[in-house]
């Protein structure tokens, strides 16, 4: 396992802290982002101007193609500029859906026109893509989704006309574009009558209501489609082959989410639990040993993955593990650290205690994160089968058609 650099990786590093120093705003706390703190639209505007900044540089897409706005680089230098960009202000909640996962898709699967149409637009922040998968009866089980999208007439390159419910889709309030997932054959094996599409969310018959959360945001939708017209040239993918085009995102989905930025860290919490002065306090200090040791194991499973990606090797199902302890550790520094302020955990008060404001928000935002991108159960059974190569999780409806499995 390498723990440094290596000269070349070093230089791009250096490259990349140099840019960032002249064109981006200090961090304040740990989840402090581009615009916060201003009403939502001027808080997308200087989202925009940010990204837009960092598509002219080459960093918006680093491993991707020049040809598509990106710097052509490898993984490992994406993985060096999101660490150097850590520690500045950034973005959050606006392009990661698009850039991380609905483009790679359109790249994967859709034709030049596509290519040329929608890349570049996204990368500058022009426009903003969604991910439409989840509905209220397919979350984890996602093959088990409902939305019908059905041939408007019996022909080859006909419309498709589409109905149905999605849920939790991110950013579909402000999104120009969103990655559908169909089913088109109901008389198959739920994951053979899939059919992915791309659609335009201005498109009549489609609502977007926005879902109210706890902490007064609303971060995610649902969407519901009631006739809605599709060419088929927004098609991506077979007809029927919809599963292969949705595990190409979901493969980009648990990486984008592994490389989560601005959660509470060991580090910050130690400042925290020093300026309190509650290190004295056995029980504190051990938490305190607890958390570090789990920060240490998290930062030793990064350097692998860095180590096997500067190797040339695609990083595999062991990428849930990163995941898995990440989110659970986010939740449980945060809630000891709102635990021993007891009602004082209850004041915001961003101006006086940034440190203390990240820690709420981490709080806040950390039982979502055990869900999105796969649950703590499903990286599990992922970790147990396939990494591990425990047996399979027993599937009742393997090979049944999906209308018989559904009534
Ligand atoms: C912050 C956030 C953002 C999201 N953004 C999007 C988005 O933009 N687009 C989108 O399409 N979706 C999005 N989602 C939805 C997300 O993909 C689903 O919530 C997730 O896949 C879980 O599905 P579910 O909520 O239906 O829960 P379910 O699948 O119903 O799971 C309920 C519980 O049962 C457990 N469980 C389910 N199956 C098994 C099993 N086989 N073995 C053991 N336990 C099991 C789960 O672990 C969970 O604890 C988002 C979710 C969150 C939290």
């Amino acid at each position: 396992m390498n723990f440094e650099d290596s000269p070349q990786e070093a230089q791009f590093r250096a490259t990349v802290r140099e840019w960032l120093a002249a064109n981006a705003e200090p961090k304040r706390h740990p989840r402090d982002f581009v615009g916060d703190g201003l009403p939502a639209d001027q808080r997308l505007a200087a989202a925009r101007v940010w990204q837009a900044k960092k598509a002219a540089a080459g960093y918006a897409a680093v491993t991707w193609p020049r040809e598509f706005g990106g710097l052509g680089g490898t993984p490992i230098q994406h993985l060096i500029y999101l660490q150097e960009e850590s520690k500045w202000r950034s973005t959050f909640g606006y392009f990661e859906i698009g850039i991380g996962m609905c483009l790679p898709t359109l790249m994967a699967y859709g034709n030049q026109h596509h290519k040329d149409r929608y890349v570049r637009t996204a990368l500058y922040g022009e426009e903003i893509w969604c991910q439409l998968f989840s509905e209220p009866a397919a979350g984890s089980d996602l093959a088990g989704i409902r939305m019908r999208a059905r041939r408007e007439r019996e022909q080859e390159g006909s419309d498709w006309m589409v109905d149905g419910q999605k849920v939790w889709t991110t950013g579909a309030q402000f999104s120009d574009f969103g990655l559908l997932l169909t089913r088109t054959d109901p008389t198959v094996p739920k994951h053979a009558g899939l059919t992915m599409f791309f659609v335009d969310m201005k498109s009549a018959g489609i609502e977007v209501r926005p879902i109210r959360q706890m902490a007064g945001e609303s971060e995610f939708n649902e969407v519901f489609f009631t006739g809605v017209r599709i060419p088929d040239e927004q098609r991506l993918g077979p007809v029927g082959g919809g599963w292969k085009v949705a595990l190409t995102t979901l493969m980009f989905e648990r990486l984008t989410v592994g490389t989560e930025l601005g959660l509470l860290t060991a580090q910050s919490m130690l400042s925290l639990l020093a300026d309190r002065g509650d290190l004295s306090d056995p029980a504190v200090a051990e938490s305190m040993a607890d958390a570090w040791i789990v920060d240490e194991g998290l930062r030793l499973h990064q350097c692998r993955t860095l180590t096997a990606l500067s190797k040339g090797s695609t990083p595999g199902p062991e990428q849930s593990i990163g995941k898995l302890l990440k989110a659970r550790q986010a939740q449980r520094m945060s809630t000891f650290l709102m635990d021993l302020a007891g009602q004082g955990s209850l004041v915001v008060d961003e101006e006086t205690d940034s440190l203390w404001s990240s820690v709420q928000r981490t709080w806040n935002w950390s039982a979502a994160l055990r869900i999105a991108g796969g649950t703590d159960q499903i990286l599990r059974n992922i970790i147990a089968e396939r990494v591990l190569g425990l047996p399979e999780e027993i599937r009742v409806d393997k090979g049944i058609p999906f209308n018989q499995v559904t009534k």
